[in-house]
């Protein structure tokens, strides 16, 4: 009776004005609490109700000497315990004012009532738990839907109150039926402090569809994984422990029937309530790239709403709203200023739905589905005999023998098509490329202007537009993978051998882009959960031999290894792989010592992919390349062209100052180099050496020397950090003088035919089998690339920028040097 007198004044909003109370709690999510933690709010402050508006909102409160006001919304989640509801708790007659000992006393009593709510599918054995626990006796059965009405008791123990409420069995918490929303709403209502998901542990996939629901709502669980007796009958394996730290639950086993495990699940249910459970932490599940961007863009419309923000955590609105449950969207449309959520959200399930034809509530409930899949696959095995076995095409492509090797396949299959398919419409494009330049050259007018356009801006950017199919193909045949549920699968594979380089599974996708662009590599690292695998893989992207790279190893192999062309591309793609692998070793060692919380890789249903949808993701991928074209590139070849063009010397009698930018990759056809040409190739080369990038050229070439590398060799290398596809044009630029023979020749023979003119070497040979390995090896390590590094910054930060930057170039120098001194030994 005394005790509900004092309930009725809870909350900061049921004080009446001039009242005082002592806060006890502060319910609500982290950025509630944070806002509201700032003004003050926090366990243990006074506050004192000075002015309630006439319709009690907002109401003016005085803690700590100032006044704030609050909304009645606010205050509702505000617990407090009045001076009056003390007293009488203390039994003395309250005389207007209470001792501070008393109240502090009390506030700390309220301060260890731990409100627990039970939640699980119908029959798992909630209601024996909670007559376990509270010594009552309500009816049990095993059949669903006992549990119709909650029952709420409370107990003592370990000096806390614990107040358990036994909710109704649910299979999930969306808003089919009644119960379920019972229990969404007092979860989401009442907060209860602590949730116990009871799971049975018999049937553990059905059941975590619950506890994926519970992960989204970002609230303190605990799982008891009740009816672990019949999993150890069956024989069952279960790492409930590694899956506990996956999903940052702690999971206690127990047996309600013969009240095992009690005592642990209150221990649990302190140190979380405490904030000193280790295992707890709040993951993401991930949807899949499409639905995590329609997370994204709901999130950022949320996040601008506090009175949102205040009551649910944002991911959880986000999931909730594309799953587009009418009861749930129209609790949010009531809330203010909510219509632009409300219509973000409308325009992503359509685009959704449009893109997969399929209910988004069925895609969020499949992606749980693949959580859980993923989940137990690492840590659940049934007994032998009885095993459950993979269904569908899992049985061979994830399997233990077979799966690495259709892996390898399929990855050759896509290397493959990238460059033998993609080879002809390069060589189109690049006709294509070559015409233009030269109708530009033939119908303007001799000048500086016809020469930046001719040889600046078609030049340079049509040398990079020429790997466009490539792109194209590669980010198909990802799109696809990615589509059909395939990829899932290969990080699945790789999982074990990433976990070796300190990385995880799906770090091996952004890798594995990596060798298309690494700019869509570094953004694909957003699909992996922590912050120090995704900074460790964006560190060692740049070691994935991007297909930019791959015109000037075409280039140097053709025209110095006339053998074995195949084994010495390979080796300096898997120079780029070890590298990588030490890299990543040593950095996870300096950087993220420590131990790792693993997670989840989610096994989504294999899909026939559309092709819609597929072209939508290779768009995707690929504008980034493309604006790469439009901005960095052609900046840089403009700037490129200018460096090498000016300063305008003298012109001698009908010489122009021909720089040619175009394309000179070995596989393609030569420039027509015209007699006019090599008659002013002596002039030329005086020309380019005098200009600005001749000069910075032969202010780097003491410290390329050790490399072997000419000032020709620097200027180029210098010239790729804008884009390495610029390398081979820079070379066709710096490489087409001194050619004594006057005739057409290609850019492999010029590089062949080049001999030192000045300095100790003169009269050498510029290139060697030796040097063009140096210089691959160099190009292949060195500085990525502008967008690479502005990826990086964008997603990791400037100060993970700078350090790719300067360590990659520090690392490619010291390699190179390494590489070509051991070289000349031979
Ligand atoms: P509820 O629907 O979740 O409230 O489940 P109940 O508490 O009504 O339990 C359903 C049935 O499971 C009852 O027959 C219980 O005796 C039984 N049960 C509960 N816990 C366990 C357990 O840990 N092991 C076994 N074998 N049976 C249990
Ligand atoms: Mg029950």
């Amino acid at each position: 009776m005394e005790k509900q007198d004092i309930e009725i004044k809870r909350y900061l909003s049921d004080l009446k004005e001039g009242e005082t109370g002592v806060i006890t709690k502060v319910k609500g999510y982290g950025a509630f609490r944070k806002r509201i933690g700032e003004m003050g709010f926090v366990h243990g402050t006074v506050v004192k109700v000075i002015k309630k508006a006439p319709l009690h909102d907002p109401v003016e409160y005085e803690l700590m000497g100032y006044r704030v006001s609050l909304r009645r919304s606010e205050a509702e989640m505000i617990e407090v315990i009045s001076e009056e509801a003390a007293t009488a708790l203390s039994g003395q007659p309250f005389e207007g004012t209470i001792t501070s000992e008393i109240l502090r006393k009390k506030v700390a009593e309220r301060g260890k009532i731990i409100n627990v709510a039970l939640v699980g599918n119908p029959n798992c054995g909630k209601t024996t738990l909670f007559n376990l626990a509270t010594g009552r006796h309500e009816r049990v059965g095993n059949y669903g839907g006992v549990t119709v009405d909650i029952k709420t008791a409370s107990m003592h123990s370990k000096g806390y109150e614990f107040n358990l409420t036994d909710l109704p069995g649910t299979y999930s918490i969306s808003e089919y039926s009644p119960e379920e929303l019972f229990v969404r709403k007092h979860i989401t209502g009442e907060m209860p402090d602590v949730v116990v998901n009871v799971v049975d542990a018999s049937n553990l996939e059905r059941n975590l569809y619950l506890t994926t629901q519970l992960i989204d709502m970002n609230i303190k669980v605990v799982i008891a994984l009740n009816m672990f007796d019949e999993l150890e009958k069956n024989g069952a394996r279960f790492d409930y422990q590694n899956l506990g730290k996956m999903i940052g639950i702690p999971i206690v086993p127990t047996v309600a029937s013969k009240g095992k495990g009690v005592n642990e699940l209150l221990d649990e249910i302190i140190a979380i309530y405490e904030e000193k459970e280790p295992v707890y932490r709040h993951i993401h599940i991930s949807y899949g790239q499409d639905i995590n961007r329609a997370i994204e863009a709901i999130i950022s419309e949320i996040r601008k709403n506090n009175l949102v923000t205040d009551k649910f955590h944002a991911y959880y609105v986000a999931v909730r709203l594309i799953e587009n449950d009418s009861v749930f969207t129209s609790e949010i449309k009531k809330i203010e200023g909510t219509d632009l959520i409300i219509e973000r959200a409308g325009k992503e399930i359509l685009k959704l739905e449009k893109e997969f034809n399929e209910r988004t509530s069925s895609l969020i409930s499949d992606a749980k589905y693949a959580f859980i899949r993923g989940a137990l696959k690492e840590t659940y095995k049934e007994a032998g005999s009885k095993a459950k076995k993979n269904h569908g095409p899992d049985v061979v492509l994830t399997h233990q023998w077979l799966g690495f090797p259709i892996f390898l396949l399929f990855m050759w299959i896509m290397f493959q098509a990238t460059f033998s398919l993609g080879s002809y419409p390069a060589n189109w494009i690049d006709s294509g490329v070559s015409w233009l330049g030269e109708l530009v050259r033939n119908k303007m007018a001799e000048g500086p202007l016809r020469d930046l356009i001719a040889d600046g801006i078609i030049g340079g950017v049509g040398g990079v537009v020429v790997f466009l199919p490539n792109i194209l193909i590669l980010f198909f045949c990802i799109s696809l993978m990615e589509d059909t549920g395939y990829m899932a699968r290969a990080a699945f594979i790789m999982d074990r051998l990433m976990h070796k380089i300190g990385l995880h599974g799906k770090s091996f996708i952004p890798l594995l882009m990596g060798f298309g662009c690494n700019v869509p590599a570094i953004m694909a690292t957003r699909t992996l959960e922590s912050r120090k695998d995704r900074i460790l893989t964006m560190m060692i992207i740049p070691f994935m031999s991007c297909s930019a790279r791959l015109p000037l190893y075409v280039l140097l192999i053709s025209a110095f290894f006339v053998h074995k062309q195949g084994l010495v591309l390979l080796s300096v793609y898997l120079i780029g792989v070890i590298v990588a692998v030490v890299m990543s070793l040593i950095f996870k060692k300096v950087f993220f010592a420590g131990k790792e919380a693993p997670f989840v890789m989610e096994l989504p249903p294999y899909r026939i992919p559309t092709l819609r949808n597929t072209a939508i993701h290779m768009w995707d991928k690929s504008v980034h390349y493309l604006s790469k074209m439009g901005t960095v590139i052609l900046f840089a070849s403009v700037l490129i062209w200018a460096l090498g063009y000016f300063p305008v010397v003298k012109k001698t009698s009908q010489i122009s100052a021909k720089t040619e930018m175009v394309n000179n990759s070995a596989t393609l056809p030569g420039q027509n180099n015209d007699i006019q040409q090599s008659a002013s190739t002596e002039n030329e080369s005086e020309r380019l050496e005098n200009s600005y990038i001749g000069k910075i050229g032969h202010w780097a070439e003491p410290v390329m020397a050790p490399l072997g590398f000419d000032w020709k060799i620097s200027v180029s290398i210098i010239t790729g950090l804008a884009a390495k596809e610029i390398v081979v044009g820079s070379m066709g630029v710096l490489y087409q003088t001194n050619n004594t023979e006057g005739a057409s020749v290609n850019l492999q023979t010029r590089l062949r035919q080049q001999e030192y003119t000045s300095g100790p070497k003169t009269g050498q040979k510029v290139f060697s089998p030796l040097v063009a390995f140096t210089l691959m090896v160099f190009i292949l390590l060195y500085f990525p690339c502008v967008a690479t590094i502005a990826a990086i910054r964008r997603e990791a930060g400037l100060k993970w920028a700078i350090l790719a930057v300067v360590y990659t170039t520090l690392l490619a120098w010291f390699i190179s040097f390494g590489v070509y001194q051991i070289g000349c030994l031979f």
